[in-house]
């Protein structure tokens, strides 16, 4: 029987917690495409971008590459 409770033991050290957003950690964000204001997740399987304003209602609308790169800042 292991009962020993190390859940109290070790408080992680909080770094910058902003790192580790878990809503992000799944999903790419194309660095161009948010730059320039807007939501620029990435569909990963398909590689395309959202190009809809950033924290949009709803979800994603994913363009193709060419759309999204009219969508970047230049
Ligand atoms: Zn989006």
């Amino acid at each position: 029987m292991n009962d020993y409770d190390d859940n109290l033991t070790g408080t992680a050290p909080t770094t910058d917690h902003e790192e580790a957003r878990p809503d992000l950690s799944s999903t790419h964000v194309r660095e161009d495409v948010a730059l320039a204001g807007h939501c620029a997740n990435v569909h990963l399987p398909t590689g395309r971008t959202c190009t809809l304003p950033v924290r949009h209602p709803g979800s994603c609308r994913f363009v193709g590459p060419e759309d999204a790169q009219q969508a970047a800042v230049s």
